[in-house]
């Protein structure tokens, strides 16, 4: 098969046994990798009902037919397990070399599963796994980690590994990787903890393999064609990085704050892209031949902090430990957000859940004693010492540690009325409130509250109508078939957006046929998407996921936005059930959100 190395590897961590299986052509072809590969290893080795740190939940991580080929954004992999926050599927991407260099072993999926009986990390080659003690990586954090590894393995390796979150197992535990051009996180749905369950530190990669094209003139043309559009895309992010996104969002009154108590910050710019970069700006950093640099490394050179060097928050970090804990501090964010990296902890999961402990505070919930340290809106001290607190799990981070949702739960009796989360998932930086595609499609995403099922991207076009729910069911349909496309692929979705196109068509198409040789057409991908969407909404399903679990945070359907552009939006419970009749009938699922027996089989799924 052109595109793929064709075998998948299976690890038990509890013996050390490995074996490797074929990558069938059929399946390739109806599921491309990634994405959809982790779905059905995931749905076929995970038995139903099980804790997500039970030894018998898989971790997979996987490639696809455009990893390590010359399509800008090509090396990008994705972790996928049973999620211990969400208790459901769960898949999460990240950049680097570490992709590349796993296709080059040869194997488009690595499945990890059992427990290793002391701390281990795994390798894994061009001829198998083996899996070496890491009792002195323990308790150091991921960059520390990286570092002893490749200083152990080689300059050639690539690394990606947990911190001592994820040896605690805190649910919203990260993976991260560096390499000397790029330093990329996995950062959602607590995937490193289900790693540190395994007494996994982390995951070492090394081969040579050649990914081989079908038809390299055809993938070359699609490139020249496509160079101008993704460089005028991406002029921005390679600028600024994602804070460029700040002014914009915050102009449209969907940047939310204060724990969603509003959807405006007084304070944006001094947190913005262009402050940001005037100030603090050292270097641009990007993934394995990507021309796009998205990343920046950032200098502090005066001050309390100077002399510090940290990779860049994005918007996304920026939003959870900024404005929705009204902290309005550049350095304060760049150091949380470099601890959080450290540490092995979500971004967005700390900041939002923390926004509920502020919250709760002020609402007498909570008390300083219960935190055991001065916190609240603004502190951004106390946050520093929350956020290393959470990943040791020492006192109230123990708590902190559960996320947001549960939390709330042992707080008061209403507690989660106050948490910004789907499906226990905490919220990312796109109003579910101001942009009614995500509205729906937060609600029915498989991970809950995640902007890489629905996109966010299209809904900012000025032509879009983002405030009418007409026709955003099938809006947030096809969005999430062109995110399971992307991540099957496995594309960066800043290039592919840009580059390629906001939705499945032909350009992706065209892409596909060039490195695999087979005949696809928009149609057939669009399908393929659709049908990796079910395959998740199936292990769902049978976690027991329904109708009543596809819904929104309470403020969400009862707390219109005060103020600002937005003011008066929001997504009440009759609007979103009419949605919800609609994406089911669009999807062809029964009424309580479960897929057909007719649209299972018009997909191949007759048998999941
Ligand atoms: S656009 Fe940014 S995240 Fe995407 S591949 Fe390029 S450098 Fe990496």
């Amino acid at each position: 098969m052109k595109g793929y190395g064709g075998r998948i590897l299976f690890v038990d961590c509890s013996t050390g046994a490995s074996r490797v299986e074929a990558l069938g052509e059929s399946t390739a072809r109806a599921l491309l990798g990634g994405n959809g590969l982790a779905a059905r290893l995931l749905y076929d080795h995970v038995p139903p009902g099980i804790d997500a740190f039970d030894p018998l939940n898989a971790v997979v991580f996987a490639v696809g037919p455009i990893t390590d080929t010359t399509v800008p954004g090509n090396s990008r992999a994705l972790v996928a397990a049973k999620s211990p926050l969400t208790g459901l599927f769960f898949d999460s991407t990240f950049g680097g070399r570490w992709p590349a260099t796993l296709k080059r072993t040869g194997f488009d999926a690595v499945v990890l599963i059992g427990r290793a009986a002391t701390p281990s990390y795994v390798v894994v080659d061009e001829s198998g796994a083996r899996l070496e003690p890491a009792t002195a990586l323990w308790g150091r954090s991921t960059r520390d980690t990286v570092n002893a590894l490749l200083a152990a393995e080689g300059a050639d390796v690539d690394a990606i590994a947990i911190g001592p979150a994820g040896e605690k197992r805190v649910r919203f535990a990260a993976l991260a990787h560096y390499w000397k051009n790029r330093e990329a996180v996995s950062g959602r749905g607590g995937l490193g903890a289900v790693l540190g369950s395994k007494n996994v530190k982390a995951v070492v990669v090394k081969g040579a393999r050649k990914t081989e094209i079908a038809d390299a003139a055809a993938l070359k043309a699609l490139l020249e064609e496509t160079r101008e559009p993704l460089k005028k895309g991406t002029a921005a992010l390679s600028t600024f990085g994602t804070p460029f996104l700040v002014g914009p969002i915050n102009a449209l009154g969907a940047l939310g704050s204060f724990n969603l108590r509003r959807e405006v910050f007084d304070q944006a710019r001094v947190i913005g892209g262009e402050s940001m970069k005037e100030h603090y700006h050292d270097r641009d950093t990007t993934c394995l031949k990507c021309p796009v640099a998205c990343g920046k490394q950032y200098a502090i050179t005066a001050g309390e902090f100077a002399g510090t060097r940290a990779k860049m928050p994005e918007y996304e970090s920026i939003f959870a430990l900024g404005p929705m804990l009204g902290i309005a501090e550049p350095e304060a964010l760049i150091l949380a957000n470099d601890l959080c990296d450290l540490l092995g902890l979500d971004t967005i999961s700390m900041g939002v859940t923390l926004a509920f402990v502020c919250e709760a505070l002020e609402r007498g919930w909570l008390s300083e004693k219960d935190v055991g340290v001065p916190f609240g809106w603004g502190d951004w001290r106390g946050m520093l010492r929350l956020v290393e607190m959470t990943a040791r799990r020492e006192g109230f981070g123990d708590r902190l540690a559960e996320g947001a949702w549960r939390l709330a739960e042992s707080v008061h009796p209403e507690g989660t009325r106050l948490v910004y989360a789907v499906k226990r998932l905490e919220l990312p930086a796109h109003s579910a409130r101001a942009l009614k595609g995500l509205s729906i499609g937060y609600a029915t995403a498989t991970r809950g509250g995640s902007h890489h099922d629905t996109r966010p991207t299209p809904q900012y076009a000025p032509t879009f109508d983002r405030r009418s729910t007409a026709d955003k069911p099938a809006f947030a349909a096809r969005s999430q078939h062109f995110t399971a496309v992307g991540d099957s692929l496995v594309l960066c979705r800043f290039t592919s957006e840009r580059g390629f196109g906001l939705f499945v068509d032909e350009p992706y198409a065209r892409m596909v046929r060039a490195v695999t040789g087979w005949d696809v057409s928009a149609a057939e991908l669009e399908s393929i998407g659709e049908r990796i969407v079910n395959l998740e909404r199936l292990f769902n399903v049978r976690e027991g996921v329904r109708r009543a679990a596809d819904t929104l945070p309470w403020k969400v359907m009862h707390e219109p936005i005060p103020d600002g552009p937005s003011a008066g939006m929001h997504c009440p419970p009759d609007e979103l059930a009419a949605m919800l009749d609609a994406y089911y009938a669009v999807r062809g699922w029964d009424p309580d959100g479960v897929p057909t027996a007719t649209r299972l089989k018009a997909l191949g799924l007759v048998n999941p």
